[in-house]
């Protein structure tokens, strides 16, 4: 049986990340991944401009910038249909350059990382679905599945990364989900086209009966996704409940105005959800299989790189060591949820807001009457500012204080541009 020093299951954002940097530690690695490329997927396609860095790092932000991507300068809020807030990103000097979010199609991101794997050297088999690990008592010590014709495959290796996503492997077949609350949420998105945004910003309206994010993604094209409770949507034609949920919002409809739908609506389940600890040893999970938060502050893209990151740092160690136990492993689980927990609470406490009219419009409001809160909040989301800045009391309470201004919210709210945070 051939045998890798590290097989990774799945080439999205985190799986390549892993392979790559496992690359530049001179690891002998697999990439198993079920798709061909390139290969589509639901995203807002919206990259925080923490992830520049990383992409720099494995070697792909140059080629993204040859496609003359589009960058974004920060992100424009709307509350149950008031104008928008501009917030831009503020500076961060020691970065030298400014800062921007990336907006690129996922068909065209995922692609440039496959394509960077093997120009690395990293063995890529697309086609091959994984469907379980080997293992050695408790360990985890190779995968087997079925390639393209249907034909049985196992290799082994010292570490496996399972980077298959929301529905990993190891989260149905480890039983990793924690079990989850609440209706449940869908996204419903689709590339328009003829549409050019009037400014260089991700749009986030926040509406009933869900919210929606917008983004020019090429010269005329612009991905709007949805995101409402799954049962709305039962028995509902998708692509007529989605242009008439998306149009029913006045801002966006001027905003789509003699733009056209350029792909039928797809969807993807969306709703957040947390994993257990891996239970065995030559196991590490990356990116979307670690958990997932809603994607209303758009940084699943950069989590998955840093993730990846973090784990291959572990497994170097493990190598030097000789250690693949789910103990010595689990120094990555730490490593993660010391860096994002915080993060992760602030998505969920966005999450109680924006679902809350009254409070959504008041934060809003806050913000407007506030900029260097706002600007605060736009660097914690766009990875850059640590997120004990916004989840503290101290934010809290000049939020609050905001909030409760004697000026009803929305009252002298303006449109996107002419006070906007960034102006
Ligand atoms: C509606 C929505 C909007 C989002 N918007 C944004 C956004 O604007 N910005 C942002 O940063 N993030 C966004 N995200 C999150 C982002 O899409 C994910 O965090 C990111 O794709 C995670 O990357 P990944 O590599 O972990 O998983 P994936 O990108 O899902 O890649 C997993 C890969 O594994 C392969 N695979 C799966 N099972 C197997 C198997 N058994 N064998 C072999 N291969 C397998 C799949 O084919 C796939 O290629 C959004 C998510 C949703 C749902």
């Amino acid at each position: 049986m051939k045998s890798y020093e590290v097989i990774i299951v799945g080439a999205g954002p985190a799986g390549c990340a892993t392979a790559l940097f496992m690359r530049q530690q001179g690891r002998r690695v697999l990439v198993l991944e079920r798709a061909v490329f390139p290969r589509d997927k639901v995203c807002g396609e919206f990259i925080s401009p923490a992830a520049d860095d990383l992409l720099a790092q494995l070697g792909v932000l140059q080629a993204i910038e040859e496609s003359r991507p589009v960058r974004l300068k920060g992100v424009a809020v709307s509350s149950y249909g008031k104008p928008e807030l501009c917030i831009d990103y503020p500076p961060c000097p020691e970065r030298g350059r400014p800062m921007t979010s990336l907006s690129l199609p996922r068909y065209q991101l995922d692609h440039l990382l496959v394509r960077n794997l093997r120009k690395r050297g990293v063995e890529v088999r697309e086609r091959h679905a994984v469907d379980d690990f080997l293992f050695d008592d408790d360990r985890v010590t190779g995968v087997r599945g079925r390639d393209a014709g249907n034909r049985p495959f196992e290799f082994k290796s010292s570490v496996v990364v399972d980077a298959s996503g929301r529905n990993g492997l190891s989260l149905r077949r480890l039983r990793l989900k924690k079990p989850q609350t609440g209706p449940g949420k869908i996204a419903l998105a689709a590339h328009w086209e003829g549409v050019r945004l009037p400014r260089e910003y991700c749009y986030m309206h926040i509406s009933s009966p869900g919210y929606t994010g917008m983004a020019q993604v090429g010269r005329d094209s612009v991905n709007v996704v949805l995101v409402v409770d799954a049962p709305l949507v039962k028995g509902q034609e998708i692509d007529a409940f989605y242009q008439n949920t998306v149009l029913q919002n006045e801002l966006r409809r001027s905003l789509l105005a003699g733009g056209r739908l350029a792909e039928r609506v797809r969807t993807v389940e969306s709703l957040s959800y947390a994993v257990r600890p891996v239970p065995c040893g030559g196991l590490v999970l990356a990116g979307d299989t670690t958990g997932f938060i809603d994607p209303f502050t758009g940084e699943g893209i950069y989590l998955s790189l840093r993730s990846a990151q973090l784990a291959a740092g572990v497994i170097d160690r493990a190598f030097q060591e000789a250690n693949f136990s789910a103990h010595f492993l689990s120094r990555y689980e730490r490593l993660r949820s010391r860096e994002f927990d915080r993060k992760f609470m602030l998505s969920r406490i966005l999450q109680k807001l924006i679902y809350r009219p009254r409070l959504s419009d008041g934060v809003v409001w806050a913000l407007r009457r506030n900029p260097d809160l706002a600007r605060t909040l736009a660097g914690v989301i766009g990875d850059y500012y640590p997120a004990e800045r916004v989840v503290s009391w101290r934010f809290l309470g000049k939020t609050l204080r905001g909030v409760c201004s004697p000026k009803a919210p929305g009252s002298t709210t303006q449109p996107c541009g002419l006070h906007g945070v960034g102006e």
